[in-house]
């Protein structure tokens, strides 16, 4: 048994409501207390006087990238391709092939990506992939080319640039062929990542939007090594391998559509900057009713990636029939969820949809003449990320980092829930940590043991240095400790921590 005392616990059970000291048991809340009590003979630990709160749960990761990219060359503060090219020379190689990731070609003096030559400059031998900062569009190098194997040749004016199926494919063979130790560490990276940025469970990707659950079961049979959960989503469609791996959902950013930088998420009106294209369905609407009717129909929970309205309308339309027909609780997901309409978001709580959405979407591209107002235009600008429109609807809204695509930061997260740019879909700071802690859980069926601080509850708590109900400047809290099941699992001395 171990006392933790002399904080401020909040119970995110309802605002305002807090304790003082938690006594925890094998890992569970087994009471709590508003004064500190008389207690002898156990563990005690002090908190100094710091603000606890449920451990941050980050309700979509690509983990393996994440952990991979992290040993490669992060390439967001770029602004010109010189500087693309001198962090690309010192980069090494992991598993003998270079990842460069983050690069937004908007931001760079040139406007435009590197091209299959200039990396050969770099790295004649060794394969590049360098992504865009969404993941739906790439640049590779020529020995790049030569080793993935093209089910359709690529065009002769190939320049290195890939959209869609090809940049899934390049990807694809990037993240192919590591051996099972190698699997392990990137894993264990990423979940020291999570567990320092305050995260005591994770959600993650697992697999490559094909049939292969190998991976899946290697991780499952390894989670007891990492210091946080992870909650496995094996990214297939195929629904007898889903079963037979024993998940209880499907599904992650299996695409129903692509991204508005790469101008390929799928519009009711055609881009701004590029009249005449709506942008792409992946997948027919017959497609996907075979795929999602099925895994209703055996109780798995499904999660599908949707950003333009178009591909949010394909996807709730599946949704809404399979409740219709065969209602359950499955709390089928929308991933992203970015740009919806008021008919949308009033299907989505009919049809008892949960989204799954990324606040840090909103603070790096909704700004004015940013990315969204230059594809999108500014009525629709006003129409994406619509935090409070969905959370007072009661759809069931969690937060999320879609790390590798934006750093995995649930305080950056909770902070941009709170300073959206349309200020009507702004999040107080209470509902922000909700979407990370108490509706996080619920999206996996957790919130009888996760989410809120209360007795029977798992004692996972993130120990902040400043409260966040209060701060001016959520994003800048300092995480002093983190406790995952009543373990300490990180624990920094003073403000030091970074
Ligand atoms: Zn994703
Ligand atoms: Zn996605």
């Amino acid at each position: 048994m171990k006392l933790f005392y002399n904080a401020k616990f909040y119970s995110m059970k309802h605002e305002n409501d807090s304790f003082a000291a938690a006594l925890v048991d094998n890992g569970i809340i087994k009471e709590i207390y508003n004064t500190i009590p008389e207690l002898t003979d156990i563990e005690k630990i002090d908190l100094q006087n710091l603000f606890v709160y449920p451990g941050f749960i980050d309700t979509h990761t690509h983990s393996f990238e994440g952990g991979l990219y992290s040993m490669g060359a992060n390439l967001e503060k770029v602004a010109t391709l010189e500087d693309v090219f001198s962090i690309l020379s010192e980069t090494e190689p992991v598993s003998g092939k270079i990842f460069a990731f983050r690069f937004d070609e908007r931001l760079v003096k040139e406007k435009r990506f590197p091209t299959a030559s200039e990396l050969d400059k770099i790295f004649p031998d060794i394969p590049v992939i360098l992504r865009r900062v969404d993941g739906h569009s790439c640049v590779i190098n020529s020995k790049a080319v030569q080793s993935i194997d093209w089910d359709i040749p690529l065009p002769g004016n190939f320049n290195g640039y890939l959209s869609k199926r090809e940049n899934g494919k390049a990807a694809n063979w990037f993240h192919r062929n590591f051996d099972d130790e190698s699997i392990l560490r990137i894993y264990q990276k990423a979940a020291n990542i999570a567990v320092n940025r305050g995260h005591t469970t994770i959600h993650t990707m697992i697999g490559d939007g094909h049939s292969n659950t190998k991976h899946y079961e290697f991780i499952k049979n390894n989670l007891h090594r990492f210091p946080v959960e992870f909650i496995l989503y094996p990214q297939i469609t195929d629904v007898p391998k889903a079963l037979e791996a024993g998940s209880p959902r499907i599904g992650g950013c299996v695409l129903a559509d692509g991204s508005f930088g790469s101008h390929t998420a799928a519009l009711s009106e055609p881009y701004s900057d590029e009249p005449g294209n709506y942008g792409s369905l992946y997948r027919s609407s017959k497609s996907w009713n075979n795929f999602i009717q099925n895994a209703h129909k055996n109780n798995l929970q499904v999660a599908v990636h949707c950003i333009g309205d178009a591909a949010i309308s394909q996807i709730l339309a599946i949704y809404e029939k399979a409740q219709k027909d065969n209602p359950k609780d499955l709390r089928h997901a929308i991933i992203h969820n970015e740009l919806t309409t008021e008919d949308i978001l009033d299907r989505e709580k009919n049809a008892k949809v949960s989204v799954i959405m990324q606040p840090m979407f909103d603070r790096l591209w909704a700004n004015p003449n940013g990315l969204y107002e230059n594809r999108l235009g500014k009525e629709r600008t006003l129409r994406t990320n619509r935090l409070a429109s969905i959370y007072n609807r009661g759809i069931l809204l969690t937060g999320s980092s879609d790390w590798y695509i934006t750093e995995m930061n649930a305080l950056k997260g909770i902070d941009a829930a709170t300073r959206i740019h349309n200020k009507y879909e702004r999040l107080s700071a209470y509902q922000a940590v909700e979407i990370y802690t108490k509706n996080a859980a619920a999206l996996s069926f957790d919130e009888d043991q996760l989410g809120t601080l209360e007795v029977g509850r798992q004692a996972d708590f993130v120990c902040l240095q400043d409260d966040i109900f209060t701060s001016g400047s959520i994003a800048e809290i300092k995480i002093a400790a983190v406790i995952k099941k009543g373990c300490i699992k990180i624990h920094n001395e003073g403000s030091s921590h970074e």
